[in-house]
């Protein structure tokens, strides 16, 4: 009988496939967890009158709701707007306060300078920056508009510093205008309740400017910002203290 001569099995790759494998796998499980945070799976539509009712819950609440920023009037709050970018607002006000008695119009901060500007500002991230742009957009304001804050989203966005969520913040609370300027929470309370799901803050402006009734539109801002700073949290909402928890399409919302 034939002797039968197996061949050698190939020899095993020295690459650990286990470590391989999740060199892959890593950065997709963190983006559909993120994801995850944020934007609901279910999106059973809202209906107007559901809507309605989560507008109606948040006034009921706080009727008169006010922006957590301190100025004295629209130029100091075009500053506090454009200090605020990437820093909190006690932390902004904190630094704004006394800045705000010697410089509250674009003359005064002129006055003041760039450099004693730095020292009212230092404990903001990025003050070296915001100072310039205070200083250059205190300038512009006197020579193209008079001394005034724009009432136009074109002049305020063409201030140095200012973009579209600082002209949304004024336009709203200087001028009454129905404006939604989207934050970080304003952006993770549209996407989480289904609202207004977006992937930018534009996309998500837009979306609640269409679905939220006018009447509600003066402080729909303050409402959603509130919501999301003491309720709504990015890590752990609170879920069981929610107003609309009943009405939110979050799949992961904890009642
Ligand atoms: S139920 Fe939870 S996830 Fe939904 S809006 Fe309220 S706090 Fe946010």
């Amino acid at each position: 009988m034939a002797k039968i001569t197996r061949k050698p099995a190939p020899r095993k790759t020295a690459v650990p496939k286990k470590k391989a494998k999740s060199v892959t796998a890593r950065p997709k499980t963190a983006a559909r967890k993120s994801l995850k945070a944020t934007r609901p799976n279910s999106t059973k539509p809202w209906t107007p009158a559901e809507i309605h009712e989560v507008f109606s819950r948040f006034r009921k609440a706080n009727p008169e709701p006010k922006g957590e920023l301190e100025h004295v009037n629209p130029f100091t709050l075009l500053v506090a707007v454009v200090l605020s970018a990437q820093a909190t607002d006690a932390g902004v006000n904190k630094a704004t306060r006394e800045l705000f008695k010697i410089a509250d119009t674009p003359q005064k901060m002129l006055d003041l300078g760039e450099e004693r500007l730095r020292d009212y500002i230092k404990t903001i991230g990025l003050y070296r920056t915001k100072a310039k742009n205070v200083i250059a957009l205190s300038a512009k304001m006197i020579s193209d508009f008079g001394g005034e804050v724009p009432r136009t989203r074109a002049g305020i966005e063409s201030l140095p510093g200012a973009g579209r969520k600082t002209a949304n913040v004024v336009l709203n609370m200087a001028f009454g205008e129905h404006t939604m300027a989207v934050d970080t929470h304003v952006f993770r309370v549209g996407n989480r309740t289904a609202l207004a799901p977006g992937k930018t803050p534009l996309e998500v402006e837009l979306g609640l400017e269409k679905v939220i009734p006018a009447e509600f539109m003066l402080h729909a801002h303050h409402w959603l910002i509130l919501h999301g700073r003491y309720t709504c949290l990015a890590r752990k909402p609170r879920c069981e203290v929610c107003l609309i928890n009943d009405l939110c399409r979050w799949p992961e919302k904890t009642v």
